[in-house]
């Protein structure tokens, strides 16, 4: 049997039988495809053509028989094309029928006059709209023409890319795909339901930190969708977005799973964050940065604007993702490490995996911004920034605090203050400030090593807990 692309190359193959190929064959570029639109069968296609294919070849063989049974072969699946197109024909278009009877009749005109309908609002599709959406816009985008923001290039054109960290995190957040479903809750719910199980210290960790997470992943979800995707104008970094915003929507799963499974009154849950002024303290600093760009009149292009923009990403993915999750991660995990509410520790685990990518990607994000917008990074938004960090981190001792008012699980508030003020420190210096709390040490030097997961296979002996599907991930 000849190759397709020697069918096609050969002049010889384009007789006066050709007009057949073209039903009974794939066009030249579906011949890899299966596609049942270029036949009936596409084994038995290939085989009429292989033989269509080599009677035209063969035309000048003295040999005519092997050419009839060619034809012949041609015949049969050109009816048998033609009666596959015939079954598949919409009812819209069959073939007029003498034996109808008049219901069929009307049915079919005015199915008749749909399509005309059609037929004619797509004559009035006005193709301008493709432009209109790249504005002055009309070359192909080049690296050179990218930016983080106020970027005047077409949005989506995704490549050639700029930003590879921004595609990299995408890349590796797929790869880091989970569901809460995949974890087992039983020895939590055993434990949660047993009397003597946690002492009253350690239900309320749980709950305090089932409360705020199980709202916090929802207001970064929605700063993200609702604020900030429209005014970062690059699309290797809205694609990460876009991954993350569905990572968070995993994460509120992920609690209402666990608040779900252990039977707590999810009223009491969803509405600590303004119900217990630890939890609705923090919820408010962050929902102050959503409201301002969040306003529909919002735009970016003037440093004061711009300056907004900076804020919303200090606010949320150093502040709120940086410093607000920590304390809660740090108590949940410690649990876990004591082998008590297992699967919640593992939930935890995950979700601080995704989380650390989150705040990197925004460390990424603010630092290209200041690299392209020198201008932004002033005195004065230093200052701010610095002041936004410790306030965040002031926040989140007094939750410290709020949380454990005794020492519990082998670590209390002053020891998370520590915490909180060295995990301070690497924001501030993650963003080109300078440290703020001097001589300040890490009390929970197991923080560092959980995230990465690599590490620590097998860390809760629940289940193998490597889930990377590809990729290779570093951690800071
Ligand atoms: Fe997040």
């Amino acid at each position: 049997m000849i190759s397709w692309d020697e069918f096609y190359d050969d002049p010889t193959s384009l007789d006066a039988d050709a007009s057949s190929y073209g039903r009974t064959g794939p066009a030249k570029n579906d011949a890899p495809s299966s596609s049942s639109l270029r036949g009936p069968d596409s084994a038995t296609n290939g085989a009429t053509l292989g033989s269509a294919g080599l009677a035209t070849r063969t035309q000048t063989d003295p040999s005519a028989v092997a050419a009839q049974a060619a034809k012949a072969e041609a015949a049969k699946a050109e009816k048998s094309y033609s009666d596959a197109i015939a079954a598949a024909r919409p009812a819209y278009v069959a073939e007029p029928s003498t034996s109808r009877n008049a219901s069929e009749a009307a049915a079919e005109e005015v199915n008749n006059k749909i399509m005309q309908q059609v037929a004619s609002q797509l004559e009035d599709l006005d193709v301008e709209v493709a432009q209109q959406e790249v504005g002055e816009w009309t070359e192909r985008v080049t690296v050179d023409d990218k930016r983080m923001i106020n970027c005047r290039a077409d949005l989506n054109q995704l490549v050639p890319f700029k930003y590879d960290w921004a595609w990299q995190k995408y890349l590796d957040g797929c790869a880091n795909h989970w569901m809460p479903q995949e974890i087992n809750m039983n020895a939590d719910i055993a434990l949660w339901k047993s009397a003597n199980g946690l002492t009253a210290d350690e239900r309320l960790i749980v709950k305090r930190n089932l409360g705020f997470f199980s709202t916090a992943d929802s207001l970064v979800a929605n700063n993200l969708v609702l604020a900030l995707y429209r005014l970062i104008t690059n699309p290797e970094c809205r694609q990460y977005i876009l991954r993350q915003a569905f990572e968070e929507a995993i994460h509120t799963h992920a609690y209402q799973y666990c608040i779900e499974s252990l039977g707590m009154d999810e009223g009491e849950i969803f509405n600590m964050y303004h119900e217990i002024p630890s939890v609705a303290k923090k919820a408010s600093w962050g929902l102050k940065y959503t409201k301002e760009l969040n306003d529909p009149n919002f735009t970016t292009g003037t440093p004061e604007t711009d300056k907004a923009l900076l804020k919303n990403l200090i606010a949320f993915y150093c502040c709120l993702e940086g410093i607000f999750f920590y304390c809660g991660f740090t108590q949940i995990l410690s649990m876990g490490r004591r082998n008590k509410m297992t699967g919640t520790s593992e939930q935890f685990q995950y979700i601080l995996r995704d989380e650390s990518m989150h705040l990197n990607f925004g460390i990424d994000m603010i630092n290209q911004i200041k690299i392209e917008n020198p201008h932004l990074w002033d005195d004065a938004m230093k200052r701010e920034a610095t002041q936004m960090i410790l306030q965040a981190t002031q926040l989140e001792i007094e939750y410290a605090r709020d949380t454990m008012p005794r020492g519990v699980l082998g670590m209390n508030a002053v020891m998370m203050e520590e915490y909180l003020q060295f995990i301070a420190n690497r924001r501030l210096v993650q963003i080109g400030l300078p440290e703020q709390f001097k001589g300040v040490k890490n009390p929970f030097p197991w923080m560092s090593e959980i995230m990465d997961l690599r590490k620590e296979k097998n860390f809760f002996e629940t289940r193998v807990i490597e889930y990377q599907t590809g990729g290779a991930l570093s951690w800071d």
